[in-house]
């Protein structure tokens, strides 16, 4: 069934840092989530330097906001896009 032509995903699995963990998370289409706790170990999981959100940093699937960025740039390279919570 067709719901949307977007080819946004709005689920990403976080890998833990500290264990290793895999989570499927759902993501918000209007916030980033810059602080995640796992739920294996209990750690509080924040982005590598430079990104936006743990999404970017350990999910397979970055946050909605990069996404659409790399849709519509796909020319450009990573690190000229600019963080979702950069402002
Ligand atoms: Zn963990």
């Amino acid at each position: 069934m067709t719901q949307r032509t977007s080819p946004i995903s709005l689920a990403s699995t976080l890998t833990c840092p500290h264990c290793g963990a895999e989570t499927t998370e759902a993501m918000p289409t209007d916030a980033c989530l810059f602080f995640w706790s796992c739920p294996a170990c209990h750690a509080t999981v924040r982005p590598k330097p430079g990104d936006c959100c743990v999404f970017c940093s350990w999910g397979t699937v970055p946050c909605p906001p990069i996404q659409s960025a790399r849709t519509s740039q796909s020319s450009q390279p990573e690190s000229a896009q600019p963080g979702c919570c950069a402002r």
